[in-house]
């Protein structure tokens, strides 16, 4: 179905940069067009109304005209501002890590409810929760599946058999895991221990409800990161950009 010249979507903020003396390109994230880019003219004039609407990570309710290149925003209203984000560098860093992964993994004007849902879902989680690694965790993990990159964890990529309550090995270019007698097919395959693969499960087949009360050590927290942005860059064959931020304020907090 054509989409009609003026339409309303609720989106999600993902980036933004500024055009001109006023104005301001938005990719934003949608429930039922993708993503996609759009200008706010005039938004940085102190009495433009859309301006407080239209920050980074903001939820907002939205209304465009179609443009031959570039879609106009004509009237923004915020659902959500997310603010407990806003006021914690940490929790808004790790957001920021979440919104440039779906702007990374997506194309332009491709429907993906789930993944707009998890994002909107980990945006309100990260207000509020204790542990936002594991709040990041388990949306990477589901972000892949719904994306189409689920990593296999119950079998063996290679022979199939199901996988021994031991150590085994995570193979980025195989989308999953060895078991040790297969390791040595893939030589870029690097250990992940039995507890490491239990959360990794637990995110891939539980409520997030349910993954939240695990208590994880910082050990295993950083073997699961590890392994998992490994796989994230293997798949987008290039490094999320703020991961390098989020190592740095690590350090600094
Ligand atoms: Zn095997």
């Amino acid at each position: 179905m054509a989409i009609p010249k003026v339409y309303k979507t609720e989106a999600i903020v993902l980036k933004h940069f500024n055009l001109k003396e006023a104005d301001r390109i938005l990719t934003l994230y949608t429930p039922n067009l993708g993503k996609l880019s759009a200008v706010a003219k005039g938004v940085r004039r102190p009495k433009s109304r859309m301006g407080g609407h239209l920050e980074l990570l903001t939820h907002c309710a939205l209304m465009l005209t179609r443009g031959r290149n570039l879609d106009t925003i004509n009237q923004s209203e915020t659902i959500s501002s997310f603010l407990p984000l806003r006021e914690d560098l940490w929790r808004s860093s790790l957001a920021l890590y979440a919104a440039e992964l779906v702007s990374q993994f997506t194309v332009e004007h491709v429907e993906n409810y789930h993944a707009y849902k998890l994002l909107l879902d980990t945006l309100h989680r990260l207000c509020e929760t204790r542990n936002g690694e594991l709040t990041l965790r388990f949306f990477e993990i589901n972000l892949l599946t719904h994306l189409g990159y689920k990593p296999e964890l119950y079998q063996c990529i290679a022979c199939k058999h199901d996988l021994e309550p031991t150590a085994n090995y995570f193979s980025a270019s195989g989308g999953g895991v060895l078991c040790p007698a297969c390791r040595s097919r893939e030589a870029l395959s690097r250990p992940v221990s039995l507890n490491a693969l239990k959360v990794m499960r637990l995110c891939q087949q539980e409520d997030y409800s349910k993954v939240s009360k695990v208590k994880v050590k910082q050990e295993l927290s950083m073997e699961i990161e590890g392994i998992m942005r490994q796989y994230i860059r293997y798949l987008l064959e290039r490094e999320v950009k703020s991961v390098a931020w989020l190592d740095r304020l690590r350090r600094e907090l």
